[in-house]
């Protein structure tokens, strides 16, 4: 098969785990007779540099035309970098606000996987988690209350702020579609995420979500509260396998997923639109502190790409030969320095890409 490639490598740590991740791809290319084309495009504080705007409209054009887009991370150190004494909408960040937009990315995508090698990362009981677990978070990213209308205005002599969170049931469906449709290609069970107890707009949720179901008769549904889902994540992550849910339930319980699951730089993520294109990169950011030192991990990355090739590709196959390879690898005993302990091997970014791809 042959397919087109965005590549953004950004800013601080990215080009290097971003290269690490092309390693792997060519490699996963070469072993299953498939070609990878990629172009380069730029993103975040190295496009205001060279373009004077963190993301010009021929890089979205170009990210458009390909089958997906990998990125690294971008933006700099936050207190000192030049960039952030520009105006919001010319700071890195706004290269990545923009894409979404303009990629019509409204499904994210955030594995949490307990890797048994790095058990003792994670914050939990090993009673808890002696099975380890391997969970998608899915949040709806375009909807809800971060998009709804907002005012603060006085009420009765009072300072009143109102945010209201608006779905339709269109918006609803899309993400339900591809909830079930992730399910499918995992563990085929689906835990719809809401608070149907209170909220009109979770009651709609819930209807929608039930008539999907009914297209997936293979697929396992249940339905948890959002106070619930919350407290089950660190009482008993295994149960999880793909938690569907609106956009601000989801930015909370993505974020309580990853820190259970232990290290940043093994966290990869997935945005994804109504086709199979999807923007794909690591949970973490650009690291300004390690940057060009060789020490980041290049695995949230490396991982990224699996989903790419899973989710966007239809490589099931290939996506499987990567996540196998990162787990012999750590089980051979390599670590880089944030997911090291003690008798472990430590490794810089290109070694850990060499390792990976080798075991390909
Ligand atoms: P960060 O995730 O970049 O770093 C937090 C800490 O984790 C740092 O100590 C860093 O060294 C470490 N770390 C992160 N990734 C690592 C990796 N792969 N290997 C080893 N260590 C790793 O978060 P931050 O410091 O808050 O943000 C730095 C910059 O990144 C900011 O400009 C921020 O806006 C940007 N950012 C970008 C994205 C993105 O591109 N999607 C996401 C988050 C933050």
């Amino acid at each position: 098969m042959e397919k087109k490639i965005t590549v953004i490598r950004g800013d601080g740590i990215g080009p290097e785990i971003v290269t690490e991740a092309i390693k792997v791809l060519d490699k996963t290319a070469e072993k299953f007779g498939h070609k990878f084309e990629y172009t380069d495009i730029l993103m975040g504080g190295c496009s205001i540099d060279a373009c004077g705007v963190p993301l010009t409209d021929e890089a979205v054009a170009t990210a458009k035309a390909a089958d997906a887009v990998l990125l690294g991370a971008i933006g700099g150190n936050t207190s000192t970098s030049p960039w952030y004494k520009l105006e919001p909408k010319l700071r890195p960040e706004a290269g990545l606000l923009k894409i979404r937009k303009e990629l019509g990315l409204f499904a994210n995508l955030r594995p949490a996987v307990l890797y048994s090698q790095l058990k003792d990362a994670c914050p939990l009981r090993e009673d808890i988690v002696e099975n380890g677990f391997d969970m998608m978070i899915m949040r709806e990213l375009t909807g809800g209350l971060y998009f709804g209308d907002r005012k603060t205005e006085v009420r009765d002599g009072l300072e009143t702020a109102v945010d209201t969170l608006v779905y339709n049931e269109n918006e609803i469906r899309r993400i339900a579609i591809k909830g079930f449709d992730i399910a499918m290609k995992r563990r085929k069970k689906v835990t719809s995420v809401d608070k149907a107890n209170v909220l009109d707009s979770s009651r709609l949720w819930r209807k929608i979500v039930n008539e999907v179901a009914k297209d997936y008769p293979e697929v396992e549904l249940e339905h948890m509260l959002v106070d619930n889902c919350a407290m089950q994540l660190v009482r008993d992550p295994a149960q999880f396998d793909v938690v569907l849910t609106e956009n601000m339930f989801g930015d909370i319980l993505s974020d309580e997923a990853a820190m259970v699951s232990g290290s940043l730089g093994m966290l990869a993520s997935a945005s994804l639109n109504d086709t199979k294109f999807g923007l794909y990169e690591p949970s973490h950011g650009s690291a300004p502190d390690i940057a060009g030192q060789d020490k980041a991990n290049p695995i949230a990355t490396i991982i990224s790409a699996a989903m790419m090739l899973r989710y966007s590709f239809d490589m099931d196959k290939e996506a499987d030969a990567i996540e196998a390879a990162v787990s012999k690898v750590l089980d051979e005993g390599y670590r880089t320095g944030d997911i090291s302990s003690e008798g472990c091997t430590i490794v810089g970014c290109r070694k850990m890409g060499d390792l990976i791809a080798e075991r390909i």
